[in-house]
């Protein structure tokens, strides 16, 4: 076979080819007009009330609790020392039997990079990632956060 006709050949294959994958776009796409009910695309923000995330979606950590707002961190601090990029702080302090408990959990949201290491390294389960998804503030200190009280409050630490 000679240069020319083997270029034209090559070039006629890869025309095959880019053809065949719009008519499988066009298909795809005629194929959602048709059935709408297969479309998944969310359309945000008019489902809001109704949006749920997946089970493995990466939110912020938060730190759960009970209805007595209980918490089961033990100020390890095994979170901290996993976290890559410092987000976390564990500040400890001593109760009147003289234990090492949980003083202020802090959580600083705008470093985090939602790996999940954290939550990894804890043994008591004491930490997750949540569902929520709108963190968006107006002010970079709301984006500090105390996650060890019962309603979560921000901080200027
Ligand atoms: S999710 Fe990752 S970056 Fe965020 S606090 Fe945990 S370990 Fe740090
Ligand atoms: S959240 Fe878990 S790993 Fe972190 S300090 Fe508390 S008990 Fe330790």
């Amino acid at each position: 076979m000679t240069a020319p006709r083997a270029r034209q050949e090559g070039r006629l294959r890869r025309l095959a080819g880019d053809l065949l994958s719009l008519f499988q776009g066009l298909g795809l796409t005629f194929g959602y007009f048709i059935s709408p009910a297969r479309v998944i695309t969310q359309q945000y923000p008019e489902n809001k009330a109704s949006l749920r995330m997946t089970p493995r979606f990466r939110g912020r950590l938060v730190m759960p609790k009970d209805e007595a707002g209980n918490h089961r961190c033990t100020a390890c601090g095994l979170c901290e020392k996993a976290c890559p990029n410092g987000s976390i702080s564990v500040l400890s302090e001593k109760d009147s039997a003289g234990r090492k408990v949980l003083g202020r959990y802090l959580y600083r949201l705008s470093q985090c990079a939602l790996c999940n290491l954290c939550v990894e390294a804890c043994p008591f389960g004491a930490i997750a990632m949540g569902q929520a998804f709108e963190l968006a503030v107006y002010d970079r200190e709301q984006l500090t956060l105390v996650l060890n009280q019962k309603e979560e409050t921000t901080t200027n630490v």
